[in-house]
């Protein structure tokens, strides 16, 4: 970067001193980072197709992790937390107005029934190749419709009564012994006393693998159960997704959750939730002892392959092999025929907190901070790992989660024999993509987030939309109105690499800062007219990390 910035005559320093001055570079981080505006910006060029005039626009980067960009990330914490707040107490049913079918979604729903048509007809004259090509066509095809917006289940291609039903039977989860209620519609909880309006914050955690100590490593590494701790890491969101099942079933009607997922120290993940309305601790203990996930896949608990020596594909039967008998290896569908147990069974362990919390108190505001507190933070910053002894839990840990399946189309179960569901050449044993083997993850879920669809009746984007509403109206209101761009002549595109128009990224940032202080003073000022309170002090409402 060329940025000059005046020093004292160089002679009048020593070398020393020189040394101490921070770079230019650091000190435009330093400011961005005071006033909250994005320290690493991707440059988009805006051409406007009326005017002709080009610009570069810096576009926040949109991390969560504060270590990678603070004013991000919390800006990004800021939005969850408004969104636990308007749910957690809410005292009406959220509406939810669904929109019209559009022409996209019917368009391309028609070309889903097409390709269904084609699929069946395969099936029919035993064209099995071009049958698969289509399913896979069909599975696409029902990805597009999810992009365009359509929810719900869309019925599968095969015509009733094709596929072999021997299995579901086998595979169902046993019912716990809980009681059980019709769950009502309702979301809100009960009203006390004509006013009181209690919910409810629970914290579940794994079970057991061995005693730990207090900096989370075990205090016998040899029989800590590391393969249990993994598939329960693995399966957690399964077990907490029972949780819920089996709550509502309890309680009756449709409870609703605000829910973070977090490492614990020993790095087994736990939950901290908030649910809306008022649970009996007792009803609480209960579900969580009743509650267990049942894996049914193949068993694997003995790998018969390495890495090394692993299973070949074999383009002739399209399927992998044994390296040494060159025979087939199970294919998913057989391997589940074959099993009559379920691999691995999921439960919580013993430690169960739950509170009550009232609407608008302190309590709420600090669980509320408490929920969203490590959202900011990387797995492997939440788990502290600056001793040998931390380290080589890691490891071990991270060790079983490299041989652990993480789905019925992980690379895994090459290792173990077995032919993951879509297998195909490009598929390598062992060498799964999927998060739940990352070092960096330690097999946490890479949704850290789970929130129930009715909680607060919106979704991210609207609880943005809010914000900026919500900060429109404060300027307006003292005159200071801010015209709606026609955006929709404007035409964006990410600058190629080696662009020589493109201004340095630190102009981009130094030119947010300055638009960044133009919009705090006018802020500041419709917030001081709103409640006569000095500023700083006026932007305690939901919005103070606005726009
Ligand atoms: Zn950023
Ligand atoms: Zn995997």
């Amino acid at each position: 970067m060329n940025a000059s910035i005046t020093t004292l005559p160089v002679d009048a320093q020593t070398r020393a001193e020189r040394m101490r001055m921070p770079l230019a570079n650091e000190v435009v981080i330093a400011t961005a980072e005071q006033h909250g505006v994005c320290i690493r910006p991707f440059t988009m060029e805006v051409g406007d197709t009326q005017t002709g005039e080009l610009r570069y626009v810096a576009m926040p980067c949109s991390s969560t992790i504060e270590s990678v960009c603070g004013p991000c990330a919390r800006k990004a914490r800021a939005l969850r937390m408004t969104q636990c707040r308007e749910g957690w107490h809410l005292t009406d049913e959220p509406v939810f107005e669904r929109d019209e079918p559009n022409a996209d979604q019917t368009a391309q729903l028609a070309y889903r029934a097409d390709l269904v048509k084609h699929y069946r007809e395969s099936v029919d004259a035993g064209e099995l190749e071009q049958a698969d090509e289509l399913r896979e066509a069909i599975h696409e095809a029902d990805a597009e419709l999810r992009q365009l917006g359509v929810r719900g289940k869309l019925p599968s291609p095969d015509a009733p009564g094709r596929r072999p039903v021997s299995r579901s039977t086998k595979r169902r989860q046993d019912a716990p012994n809980l009681p059980r209620r019709a769950v009502a519609k309702t979301t809100v909880g009960r009203e006390y006393a004509g006013r009181f309006r209690p919910s409810m914050f629970v914290t579940l955690t794994c079970d057991t693998y061995g005693r730990v100590r207090d900096d989370g490593t075990p205090v016998n590494s040899d029989s800590y159960d590391y393969r249990r701790a993994a598939r329960d890491a693995v399966h957690f969101s399964s077990l907490v997704d029972r949780w819920w099942q089996n709550l509502r079933r309890v309680v009756g009607w449709d409870a609703q959750y605000f829910a973070t997922v977090e490492p614990q120290r020993r790095a087994a993940p736990h939950l901290h939730t908030a649910i809306r309305g008022s649970i009996a601790h007792q009803v609480i203990r209960q579900v969580t002892a009743a509650t267990y996930h049942q894996v049914w896949w193949p068993a694997h608990d003995e790998p018969r392959f390495s890495t090394d020596h692993g299973p070949v594909w074999e383009p002739q039967v399209k399927g992998f092999v044994d390296p040494d008998s060159r025979a087939l290896l199970t294919p998913w569908a057989d391997a589940l025929d074959q099993m009559d147990e379920p691999a691995h069974t999921v439960t919580f362990g013993r430690q169960v907190h739950s509170k009550g919390i009232l609407g608008g108190s302190n309590e709420a505001g600090r669980h509320i901070g408490y929920l969203t507190k490590y959202l900011v933070k990387n797995v492997s910053e939440v788990v502290e790992q600056h001793t040998d002894a931390q380290r080589r839990h890691a490891d071990r840990l991270h060790a079983e989660l490299a041989v652990t399946p993480c789905s019925p189309r992980c690379a895994v179960w090459l290792l173990y024999g077995i032919q993951p569901l879509g297998a195909n050449s490009k598929t390598v044993a062992g060498h799964c993509k999927g998060r739940a083997h990352r070092r960096s993850t330690l097999g946490l879920p890479g949704r850290r987030v789970l929130v129930s669809r009715k909680w607060s009746g919106k979704t991210l984007a609207d609880h943005r939309a809010d914000r900026k509403t919500f900060v429109a109206e404060a300027l307006a209101a003292v005159g200071i109105e801010k015209p709606a761009q026609d955006t929709g002549r404007l035409i964006w595109r990410k600058v190629a690499p080696g662009d020589q128009n493109a201004p340095p990224r630190a102009h981009l940032i130094m030119h947010a800062i300055a638009e960044r202080i133009t919009w705090r003073a006018e802020y500041d000022r419709a917030m001081l007219a709103a409640s006569g309170a000095p500023p700083g002090q006026a932007d305690v409402s939901a919005t103070p990390v606005a726009a």
